[in-house]
């Protein structure tokens, strides 16, 4: 298996997986991004082609690409292998191969996809399946979009698809534990399909496997039955991480770094069909941090394109702070009165659709506008209710500046003054605190100096990035030899292996220290890149960071001295007191040139 993991190592390269991911961009020898794993606004993600390794400085997540795709898709090392293995082209050995028995997890995914096909077989080539096919024909579902969506139709037989699935060799306890059957009150051996009688669409995570599924009545059912119902919770099903659709359309989404967000499967399936592929559902008009986390690898601007009357209710109020929470760009995709929902508006008014999602509003305009529309601005009534439907919004946006903007475009709307607008707003309630973003690594342009009070091996650690962010880090070393002795023992021999070089190369510098050193250096190195500095400045940092670290070795030595010294004094060894106080004041005279030298 080691050599195979080398194998897809040397066929790939570390920036071109990551970038299936998440965009990432040049920066001098390296590439950075915005962490996929933390929210942040400015990237401390950093991708190292010299080295094929990634590290964030926010998070700390770092490693290799088998390590990235089982930090980023929550899979085990042996799926990771499988997955590289796949775009490398490299053909796995037997035992390195996934076994299906392996994993349970692994098994409902095969359930679900045998289910997903028998679903699709009934809809599409068996006579129970017509009258649903007929149906989604009747809707503007093209057959392609059909196949592509793998829609299917569970017909009303409560022991078809479990004979079927058992024929394949599942177990009983398999086909509960996939969520999609029910066990009767009277027998509990007796399984039911959970989703008969309805069309059902599956529900695919990212990586297009198969988690759980969707199923919707057809007209005439009876009127007590809900007319959406999904898979419970499962070990792969999970709601409020599930985005639909997103399978099909990431890479589209990726290109435009926007995404469309509608709240249901046909909302999302029709303007696919007619080709704006950068689209999703969520399934109701609320977001889930999950789902938003997801999206944001992926996107900088949503798009909302719910049902006409989504901003009158508390889920849709939730929904539009949380995005704000992530930084997203958020528009409305206004479609007016005349349209009930996107699916609606493609089949009717394609054109429309078309314009109206070329030029999106920015939330908090449709908000003042549609609140505008159903109320008149000049009447008092009319100015109470503008404020109680927009203010509950704007009053928490997280941007002060943009949040000013749009108090002052409430006031003027309304006509009344910024003062009174904004202290209606503070009375709703204060803006909610940025989420904690920002880790420790504070982004790129800030160059990580440590503290003051930092304990020497971080300044000696600093002292290393300052060397190695040089063009020529083996000659700065020599430079600095006969200023700086290097304490900390890991930081002196990385040091001293630097001084060996003749011309120094990272990955091979790399190779050549000993494996104990090796995700020191990683550290160093990556840090190094980004740290971007004009030799001036770096040579001042240099003599800064010696100083610093030279007072504190003298604090150190004095506040050892102290202590000799009560014991000298307790003792009543006048010789001794003598000759600590010279070492004392000698040891003053050298601090106090150092930090006037600073
Ligand atoms: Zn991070």
């Amino acid at each position: 298996m080691e050599s195979q993991v080398e194998e897809i190592k040397k066929k790939l390269d570390i920036v071109d997986v990551i970038n299936r991911f998440v965009t990432l961009k040049k920066r001098g020898h390296h590439f950075i991004a915005n962490c996929p794993f933390h929210q942040e606004k400015t990237p401390s993600f950093i991708v190292s082609p010299e080295l094929q390794i990634f590290k964030c400085f926010g998070c700390g997540k770092a490693g290799d690409m088998f390590t990235f795709i089982q930090e980023f898709e929550r899979v085990d090392f042996k799926e990771s292998l499988e997955e590289l293995a796949k775009i490398a082209g490299v053909k796995l050995e037997k035992s390195a191969q996934y076994s299906a028995v392996e994993s349970k997890r692994q098994r409902l995914f095969l359930l679900n996809l045998e289910t997903a096909k028998f679903y699709h077989y009934m809809l599409t080539s068996h006579s129970l399946g017509k009258t649903a096919l007929e149906y989604l024909i009747n809707r503007g579902i093209q057959l392609d979009t059909v196949k592509l969506f793998k829609i299917g139709f569970s017909p009303i037989d409560p022991q078809l698809l479990s004979a079927y699935l058992t024929k394949k060799g599942f177990t009983v306890g398999e086909l509960i534990a996939s969520g999609t059957f029910g066990q009767s009150s009277y027998n509990r051996h007796q399984l039911y399909d959970r989703f008969q009688g309805r069309l059902v669409f599956p529900l695919a995570d990212f990586r297009d496997r198969i988690l759980g599924f969707s199923g919707r009545v057809l007209p005439g059912a009876k009127k007590e039955l809900a007319k959406y119902i999904n898979s419970p919770e499962t070990s792969i099903y999970h709601k409020s991480q599930t985005v639909f659709g997103l399978n099909l359309s990431k890479e589209f989404v990726k290109k435009n770094s926007t995404v469309i967000v509608t709240e249901g499967e046909f909302d999302m399936i029709s303007p696919f069909q007619a080709g704006f592929k950068n689209i999703v559902a969520i399934k109701g008009t609320a977001f889930t941090s999950d789902q938003l986390q997801l999206l944001r690898r992926y996107a900088d601007t949503l798009i909302l394109a719910l049902d006409s009357d989504f901003a009158g209710n508390n889920a849709a109020r939730k929904s539009i702070e949380l995005a704000d929470s992530f930084d997203f760009d958020i528009q409305v995709l206004d479609l007016g009165q005349d349209f009930k929902d996107p699916d609606e508006a493609i089949h009717q008014n394609l054109d429309f659709f078309h314009q109206q999602l070329d030029h999106p509003l920015p939330i908090w305009d449709y908000l003042i506008n549609s609140a505008v529309i159903t109320n008149d601005p000049n009447t008092i009534k009319g100015k109470k209710q503008i404020l109680s439907l927009v203010l509950p919004f704007i009053s928490k946006i997280n941007n002060s500046v943009i949040r000013s903007d749009y108090l002052h475009k409430l006031a003027e709307t309304i006509g009344s003054t910024l003062e009174s607008v904004t202290q209606e707003s503070s009375k709703i309630s204060a803006p909610l605190p940025a989420l904690s973003r920002e880790g420790p690594g504070k982004g790129f342009d800030s160059p990580p100096t440590p503290p003051p009070d930092s304990q020497i091996d971080n300044f000696e650690q600093y002292l290393l990035i300052l060397i190695f962010s040089a063009q020529k880090p083996a000659i700065i070393a020599r430079r600095l030899r006969s200023k700086y002795q290097f304490i900390t023992p890991r930081f002196a021999s990385v040091y001293q292996s630097l001084l060996l070089v003749k011309k120094y190369y990272p990955k091979k510098f790399f190779n050549s220290l000993p494996p104990e050193l090796q995700p020191i250096f990683q550290d160093i190195h990556l840090s190094a890149s980004n740290l971007k500095l004009e030799p001036i400045h770096r040579r001042r940092e240099i003599s800064k960071i010696i100083n610093y670290i030279q007072s504190k070795k003298i604090k150190q030595q004095l506040a050892d001295i102290s202590r000799q010294l009560s014991v000298a004094e307790k003792n009543d060894d006048s010789a001794k007191i003598t000759q600590l106080e010279i070492e004392y004041n000698q040891l003053l005279a050298t601090l106090s040139g150092h930090q006037s030298s600073k």
